[in-house]
């Protein structure tokens, strides 16, 4: 059906009502965004009709593609029995005993509604239970947005400052300064600098957040002595080793942690855990988590949240994760190293400068000769920039396929081999532009 309505009509009235016409960022795109009319599994068809395969999968939240029979019908039969109570559910509780047995390091759990929920009570937890104000952070990490935890993501190189000591940069105009002196800034990847960093304020911090594969970073992971050594200052310090696994849950059955010699504390979860619905967790040491606690007779960090752990979620959350067992992620792992594989192929027919970083069901195309293996090291010019942009618009417009706005796919487990074919086959002619 090419009969839908206009692409463009729809954002002239969106523009009208809701502030650049879009609710998140992410999905703006020049000269308007697309709407969607339906999807199901791996494709998505827009109100003109067209159909797109989508390795974006709603920044990287559906594991198991879009409306999978299971979820849908699970979800379906208890939207008819209620969405959200101010009372307790068993759904709640199985999905915590599944998430719980997932990783050694998850003793206790609370449920919320985001990735950003997620870190935020995480690090307010974390002070709780310290009792010290600052976090650390690596540098263009992105976890969300929490004043503190959004601090250097996406500076520009002129404020980037020392190496050594990089700059602690608000992304917001109006951030407090109060905010700015309690975050501390650290070179993902670059131990002798990072301990350096983080004993200049040793008596301060009260937790070092990482995500074990940032994104934004240049998608490769921490390196064990990285996160061995932040570990080992965490223990000498009395401060937490807190992780963002919002993105990297997916990595192994019990997260990206899984590749490393040590436990992290805490533990931040967001996006597949919810099967395609909104949600948060954050999983750690039963000491630490609680500071949560109600029947603590001092409650240091009373939480709550209107619509954490409702039905809907945790529901969808459940079937996902099932469904996502040691056998789905072991499948799909390999159908992605098989299709960096065959980009690396159409790289080298194309004879372009373009290098591939990833780990699990993600990776990100870089437009450099060697894979970066430091931030400053991905980070992206404006020229760099316009050709991502170039080719990702020719992705979505002409090969209909939609890639994440780093150049970056994001698998789930509806993808099969011959959408492979597709992605390997587009690219190749897009390099060739
Ligand atoms: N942490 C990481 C690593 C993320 O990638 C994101 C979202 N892209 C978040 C936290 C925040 O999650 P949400 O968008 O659900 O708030």
């Amino acid at each position: 059906n090419k009969t839908g309505k206009e692409n463009t009509a729809i954002y002239s009235r969106a523009c009208k009502v809701i502030t650049g016409g879009v609710s998140r960022n992410t999905i703006f795109r020049e000269p308007h965004p697309y709407y969607v009319s339906h999807a199901k599994g791996s494709y998505i068809t827009d109100i003109k009709g067209v159909e797109r395969i989508d390795f974006a999968n709603n920044m990287a939240s559906l594991i198991h593609g879009h409306a999978h029979p299971n979820i849908t019908n699970a979800v379906t039969k208890q939207l008819k029995k209620g969405t959200a109570y101010t009372m307790g559910t068993e759904s709640e509780v199985d999905f915590a005993e599944l998430l719980i047995n997932r990783s050694v390091g998850f003793e206790k759990i609370r449920f919320v509604n985001s990735g950003t929920e997620a870190v935020m009570t995480m690090i307010k937890a974390s002070r709780a239970y310290t009792g010290k104000p600052k976090i650390a952070k690596a540098e263009g990490a992105y976890h969300g947005t929490y004043d503190y935890a959004e601090m250097s993501q996406t500076a520009n190189p002129s404020n980037w400052g020392d190496i050594n000591k990089p700059n602690t940069v608000p992304l917001v105009d109006g951030t407090p300064q109060g905010v700015v002196d309690d975050v501390v800034i650290f070179p993902f990847n670059d131990i002798e600098r990072t301990l350096n960093i983080l004993d200049q304020n040793a008596d301060k911090i009260a937790c070092v957040l990482i995500d074990p594969v940032p994104h934004r970073i240049g998608l490769f992971p921490a390196s064990n002595q990285f996160i061995e050594a932040i570990y080992k200052w965490t223990r000498k310090n009395n401060a937490i080793l807190a992780f963002d696994e919002v993105v990297t849950f997916r990595v192994n059955y019990g997260g990206a942690q899984d590749n490393y010699s040590v436990v992290p504390d805490l533990t931040a979860m967001g996006k597949i855990i919810g099967g395609g619905f909104p949600i948060g967790a954050l999983a750690g040491k039963s000491e630490i988590m609680q500071v949560l606690n109600p029947r603590q007779a001092i409650l240091k960090h009373p939480h709550s949240g209107t619509f954490s752990a409702n039905p809907i979620s945790t529901t969808a959350g459940r079937i996902a994760m099932e469904m996502f067992d040691e056998n789905a992620i072991l499948r799909l792992n390999e159908l992605t190293k098989k299709a960096i594989y065959q980009i690396k192929e159409s790289i080298k027919i194309a004879d372009v400068p373009i290098s591939i970083t990833g780990d699990g069901s993600m990776f990100r195309l870089h437009f450099t000769e060697t894979a970066p293996r430091l931030y400053r090291e991905a980070y992206q010019p404006k020229q760099i920039k316009n050709i991502v942009t170039e080719l990702l618009d020719y992705m979505f417009l002409k090969e209909h396929i939609i890639m994440i706005n780093t150049c970056a796919c994001m698998f789930a487990t509806t993808l099969e081999q011959k959408e492979i074919d597709r992605l390997s086959q587009a690219l190749l002619n897009g390099f060739r532009l």
